[in-house]
């Protein structure tokens, strides 16, 4: 009864739409949404500790809208760790780097008009596109019929995004904002920069986003789309400290872009948006940026061991620059997905028949997942069972 009143009450573009909704299961080992599987280091929860006693006295007043420490420490850990010089005013935070997403399409988007996103990429672009009234188009990967003829066939290609072909979507939508993720979730695989720039000159209306959330977590040698910002005033990168700095649950996502677009941000946010505690939160934790950048270069390692190990049971893992791998060459994915979960182990189902994909955790965790594969068999042994 209440249920047919507000679906009627419900703004038409958003009935019968599904929220964000990966299973936040009890199980022993949770590789399933791309978290920093080690806990907040003693060290640093003891800081975090001190900090927030500090400022607990002070929560009668609002926090510093501009969030100024914040903004200096983010862009001290950009200019550092990508050789881009940053300045305070070329940052901008949220709570999470989904509500900075947020922002911009608040400020840029809106209804009459749209985004332009490649799927399969993150699943939470087409849905915050739309929540602000923006029209989405689900633009293409993969090699067009010239371009497959020229490269022959390759495995994961279908995944790529081509300079030509991704520009001349941009060009052909014309939309106010293009959504790019570099390295992309769920492929694992980074953009080449021309991607990038092919994209911002075809399309001369629009903010070009790169989502770059698993950035800390790329190959040596992988460049950021921070090095492009430079004389682009309508490039935007994003960043979190959900992955890399163990802090999913801090809720601190943030940006870098020109001074003018960080400005207009100030328009769609709510007043003292990111409390004292969070502010904080963040700033201390980004005090420990060699101690949380070890850890990644653990995680890294686990991935790497993950990709060796599926392509030796049989399996198709795609080229991951981030903290997880999409892997093919599965006969049934609910099947292998729910098999898995029987043994403790949960991975994530991201729609793509014939694929799944699995976070690296600790050695331990990642132990437990190989253990689990190896004892389900190959691809070749699960056909004849
Ligand atoms: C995990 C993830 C994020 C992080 O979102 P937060 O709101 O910062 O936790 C952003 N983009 C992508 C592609 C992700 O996978």
């Amino acid at each position: 009864m209440s249920q047919d009143i507000i679906d009627e009450l419900l703004r038409e573009d958003l009935r019968g739409r599904s929220p964000y909704g990966a299973p936040q299961l009890q199980v022993p080992v949770a590789l399933n949404t791309n978290e920093n599987s080690y806990p907040v280091p003693e060290q640093v929860v003891e800081s975090i500790t001190q900090a927030v006693a500090q400022v607990a006295a002070g929560l009668n007043r609002y926090p510093d809208r501009e969030f100024s420490q914040l903004r200096d420490a983010l862009a001290q850990y950009l200019s550092r760790t990508t050789a881009v010089p940053l300045n305070a005013d070329q940052l901008w935070a949220g709570n999470g780097s989904n509500e900075v997403l947020l922002h911009l399409v608040q400020a840029f988007g809106g209804p009459g008009r749209s985004a332009l996103g490649f799927t399969p990429a993150y699943s939470m672009h087409p849905i915050i596109t739309r929540t602000a009234g923006t029209e989405w188009i689900d633009g293409l990967r993969g090699a067009r019929p010239q371009d497959r003829e020229a490269d022959g066939e390759t495995g994961s290609a279908d995944f790529d995004l081509l300079v030509e072909h991704t520009a001349e979507q941009a060009r052909e939508h014309d939309p106010s904002l293009i959504f790019l993720c570099s390295p992309n979730n769920p492929t694992g695989t980074s953009l080449c920069l021309e991607v990038i720039t092919a994209c911002y000159e075809a399309a001369p209306r629009a903010i070009i986003v790169v989502d770059e959330a698993y950035a800390e977590f790329a190959r040596a040698g992988t460049p950021s789309a921070m090095t492009l910002l430079q004389g682009r005033p309508r490039l935007v990168v994003t960043r979190t400290l959900s992955k890399a700095f163990a802090l999913a649950g801090g809720r601190l996502g943030y940006l870098a872009a020109d001074p003018a677009l960080v400005d207009a941000l100030r328009l769609v946010r709510m007043p003292y948006h990111l409390s004292s505690l969070t502010q904080v939160l963040a700033t201390t934790v980004l005090g420990y940026t060699d101690l949380m950048l070890g850890r990644v270069d653990e995680i890294k390692q686990q991935r790497d061991r993950i990709v060796a190990e599926l392509t030796r049971l049989g399996y198709r893992p795609v080229p991951s620059d981030a903290n997880f791998v999409l892997f093919g060459g599965i006969q049934d994915s609910p099947a292998l997905w729910q098999a898995l979960l029987d043994e403790g182990v949960l991975v994530r189902d991201v729609g793509l028949p014939g694929y799944l994909r699995v976070t690296a955790g600790t050695p331990a965790e990642t132990d437990a997942f190989l253990a689990a594969m190896t004892r389900l068999g190959g691809p070749s042994e699960r056909q004849q069972a």
